[in-house]
């Protein structure tokens, strides 16, 4: 009933050459795929290349980030007209490191949220907790906070479109990934949050899982009815890798 979304995050890595080389070589390894969403979002340097790459095929581009304005004197930062321009459908928004290393907070991403929909950009909204808060055992609620701050002040119907990745904190890149099980039960823990807000609109919310994704636990992460996909950082690096994930194989 959910259509998968299969999402990289490039981060701060790959030239828009290098961007360019990997979706040739993804190309053909996830062409005919299309019962799910494939997403690549690139540094901002490389998307417009992406975009080119992409024309014609199965995968779409996104953002990794957003400024919530539409335009301004805000010196390094880049727009929702401007990533929608560039041929974005998603973008990437409250990703951990943003959150750790950018002082981005609840509010901030509530902000960002509301202007990526404004363009009619798919936010991915990430949220997830760190080891100390997992072994508190003080999960869910960390979560709830940031869902219900996060996408505050949206209708049903935007709760709906939108995209969350439960991503916690101490799984990204760590080679570290929460099981399918623990994954399972806050991504479902997610959509009864959802649900109190979005009402029956939260069964259509896709809930994605990120934190060192892999061709091998793809498929058993895939097998959880409350898991909708995937958000990828290294394995989505190599065209290989992410076609594999992509193929749940
Ligand atoms: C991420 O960047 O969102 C991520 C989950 O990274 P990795 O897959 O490398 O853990």
């Amino acid at each position: 009933m959910r259509t998968p979304v299969l999402a990289g995050n490039w981060k701060m890595y790959l030239t828009p050459a290098e961007g360019r080389q990997m979706i040739e070589a993804l190309r053909p390894l996830v062409e005919g795929v299309a019962d799910r969403e494939i997403v690549l979002c690139p540094p901002f340097t490389a998307l417009a290349a992406a975009a080119d790459a992409i024309e014609g095929s199965n995968i779409s581009i996104g953002g990794q980030n957003v400024h919530p304005a539409r335009e301004g004197a805000f010196t390094g930062e880049i727009a929702p007209p401007m990533l929608k321009a560039l041929g974005c459908r998603y973008v990437i928004i409250g990703h951990s490191e943003r959150r750790q290393y950018f002082g981005e907070t609840d509010a901030t991403v509530a902000e960002k949220v509301r202007a990526a929909l404004a363009e009619e950009l798919i936010p991915i909204v990430c949220v997830g907790e760190t080891l100390e808060q997992r072994e508190k055992g003080v999960t869910n609620p960390v979560v709830e906070i940031q869902v219900r701050q996060g996408l505050d002040g949206l209708s049903p119907e935007e709760l709906s479109g939108l995209i969350i990745a439960y991503e916690p904190i101490w799984a990204i890149g760590t080679g570290r990934t929460a099981s399918p099980d623990d994954a399972q039960q806050v991504c479902a823990f997610i959509r009864s949050v959802m649900a109190r807000l979005a009402g029956e609109g939260a069964q259509k919310t896709r809930i994605l899982y990120g934190g060192s994704v892999k061709p091998d636990n793809i498929k058993e992460l895939m097998n959880q009815p409350d898991i909708d996909g995937a958000l990828v950082g290294g394995a989505s690096l190599k065209a290989e890798s992410f076609a594999r994930i992509v193929r749940f194989e």
